[in-house]
């Protein structure tokens, strides 16, 4: 095992990983002698002789673990992005073992009683002190002997849930998929998109996206295929209604052993919310508007269809009047938008304009995948910044949705320069350019608002590092990165016709802009009735226990007004990864949360020229480099030079 490649760092430029030298075999020796080492250093550092100071045990706990580290990074961000049946096994039996390793750390008596007496004058050292404290807290270090057995194995429970959920959500998406096999039922798809989904044995096989409503239903004319397709989406994966009930008790219990009334309580104390009172604040005022909205929508979609429409009729109908009302067509977008053009005359682009960035493609540097690309990225005065790796196309081994993740930290610490990643779900074509949604064009936006925010980072120490800020503050620059998706000089540069290279015309510019408020209702809707299902879910009394999921589903929609039968939420309870599988638990709500301090700090770049180089500095310096290391409202404040209001938020929305 001495080639074990985790076992020394990368020598690869900015320590990639070396994905080429990485087998399946190296994990569970790399995750055991990297929890071994992590122990003993700790131990180390509990067991010392010397007065605690920052140095010796806060500073020494940051560099602990680095072999674990490097492996968990690698190991996730493989099984995240392409999968085996392998990885899957290692998954599921590393996840309770991780669990168990870091409440062996944070439950370590010694070691907490050290930290409790560390003090230190620095801003940047005592904030992340205070971090320390606060997550050894949380996970159960002041609590007595018992207690903390007891919190050591809900946890491991709840991993091994967690992973489960995960698992048969991914089988689900293929298995569950809509299968046809006259492709006159496929009637509303383009030949080539038909042709994508043609499987070896004749029949034509749809995949599942992981939301409600598949995109599949705008474009397919058959009504009793639309049918079939949305019922296979909101009633997948079955089994994970009863695992979602038994995380949600479990949660629960958890929570008032640590003190808490509810897991949502708990969760949202070390968030900028802080309160559950502050949420509910916050979604009070816009869930009546937003259901306002989305019947006003459904009347004009009853009136085009001629009947009442059902759930699955909705996407396909809004599509009809989108058309009628602004002579918008999804479809004649899409040769506007080639991937590559998207990426390098758009994204990049932009990031150019505002930060001064360069990006160069890095052939010699490869990922897990062929599909992956690997770029370098340099700030003007050609200084490296740290690499940017992107994994655009969806492929059966992946999870669906899309995200960043980092594949090395920046620190001045170690002295990393980041690696970061970004990962979409964009169908491969046969053959031939991909051609991009307006939604995927969104996408990759926002997912690279997070990338940025981890190349900017200019912190000393990893657990502070780039996007590691709390959950209801992460959404917000990749929110604000979106802004340039339809900003003239950057949607000019980057919207070529893929044969022509012409422009896109100025009157489809202007039917994209002008529909951009459409079928907001829905979309509002959506999202607010998956968050308030998540907060129905994490607000239960310890003790409560729910027999029947789907019931518990239906009436906490009711409960919070939004039970609405056309618009269903965004994720149903047995396919709602982010709160199960991801770590959104009690935090669906920071998308929207996340959008005040967006929707504020879009009016900041108007006001003041929008896309300069005075601007992406001022944003970059006061925010996105910030990472961590400093009270993120503060770090908003120092940008915005005020408190944020809600009120760009609701004129955004249509809501006002
Ligand atoms: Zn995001």
């Amino acid at each position: 095992m001495a080639e074990n490649p985790f076992f020394a760092p990368s020598d690869l430029p900015y320590e990639l990983p070396p994905f080429a030298d990485i087998r399946e075999e190296h994990y569970l020796p790399a995750f055991e002698r990297g929890m071994a080492e992590q122990l003993a250093e700790v131990e180390a550092i509990a067991s010392s002789t010397e007065t605690p100071t920052f140095e010796n045990t806060i500073a020494a706990l940051e560099r602990s673990g680095r072999i674990l580290d490097r492996t968990a990074t690698v190991f996730f961000s493989v099984a995240a992005s392409n999968t085996t049946d392998g990885i899957m096994e290692i998954e599921k039996e590393i996840s309770p073992q991780l669990t168990r390793h870091s409440d062996a750390i944070r439950l370590n008596r010694a070691l907490w009683a050290r930290i409790k007496q560390v003090a230190t004058d620095d801003p940047e050292e005592a904030w992340l002190l205070e971090k320390y404290r606060d997550d050894f807290i949380r996970a159960g270090a002041d609590l007595s002997e018992p207690d903390q057995n007891r919190l050591r194995a809900l946890n491991e429970e709840l991993s091994k849930l967690s992973t489960q959920f995960a698992q048969a959500l991914l089988k689900a998406s293929t298995e569950s998929a809509l299968v046809v096999s006259d492709p006159k039922e496929l009637d509303g798809f383009d030949e080539a998109k038909i042709e994508s989904l043609r499987q070896d044995d004749g029949t034509y096989v749809l995949p599942l996206l992981n939301f409600t409503c598949q995109p599949g239903l705008a474009q397919l004319t058959d009504r009793d295929v639309r049918r079939r397709l949305y019922e296979l989406s909101v009633g997948r994966a079955p089994g994970n209604f009863a695992i979602a009930a038994r995380m949600a008790a479990l949660r629960a219990e958890r929570a008032a052993l640590l003190g808490f009334p509810t897991h949502a309580a708990y969760t949202v104390a070390d968030q900028t919310a802080k309160t559950v009172e502050a949420v509910e604040e916050m979604l009070g005022q816009l869930v009546g508007p937003a259901v306002r909205n989305a019947k006003r929508e459904a009347e004009a979609l009853a009136e085009q269809a001629g009947f009442d429409i059902e759930p699955w009729d909705w996407s396909y109908y809004s599509e009809k009047v989108r058309q009628a009302r602004y002579d918008f067509d999804g479809a004649a977008m899409r040769p506007y938008f080639e991937l590559n053009r998207v990426y390098r005359d758009g994204v990049f682009f932009a990031a150019t304009k505002l930060y001064g960035v360069t990006f160069t493609e890095r052939p010699d540097l490869g990922g897990y995948h062929p599909d992956v690309t690997v770029f370098e990225v340099a700030n003007e005065d050609g200084s490296p910044l740290g690499l940017f790796v992107l994994d655009p196309y969806a492929r059966p081994t992946k999870r669906g949705g899309a995200w960043m993740n980092n594949l090395v930290d920046q620190s001045f610490l170690f002295g990393q320069r980041p690696v970061v990643m970004n990962n979409l779900n964009i169908t491969k074509p046969a053959s031939g350019p991909t051609l991009l949604t307006y939604d995927e064009v969104n996408t990759a936006f926002h997912e690279f608002g997070h990338a940025l925010h981890g190349l900017f980072s200019q912190v000393r120490f990893p657990r502070v590092s780039g996007t590691s800020v709390p959950r209801d503050f992460v959404e917000y620059p990749s929110q604000v990165n979106e802004m340039w998706v339809t900003w003239p000089e950057v949607l000019a540069n980057y919207a070529k016709h893929h044969e022509t290279g012409e422009p896109m015309p100025a009157e489809l510019v202007e039917k994209l802009t002008a529909a951009e408020t459409f079928n907001q209702g829905f979309k509002t809707v959506e999202y607010l009735a998956a968050t308030l299902l998540d907060w129905a879910w994490h607000k239960l009394a310890p003790g409560e226990t729910v027999a029947d999921p789907e019931a518990f589903e239906q009436a906490a929609l009711e409960a919070a007004g939004i039970a609405f039968p056309l618009v269903r939420p965004r994720y149903r309870t047995n396919y709602f990864a982010h709160i199960f599988s991801g770590g959104y638990s009690a935090g669906y709500y920071s998308y929207i949360w996340s959008e005040v301090l967006d929707a504020e700090s879009v009016e900041w770049f108007k006001e003041n020229g929008g896309l300069t180089r005075a601007n992406g500095d001022h944003f970059r310096r006061e925010l996105l480099s910030r990472g961590g290391s400093l009270d993120p409202l503060t770090a908003f404040r120092n940008f915005r030079g005020r408190e944020a209001s809600i009120q760009p938020l609701l004129k955004r929305r249509g809501l006002d």
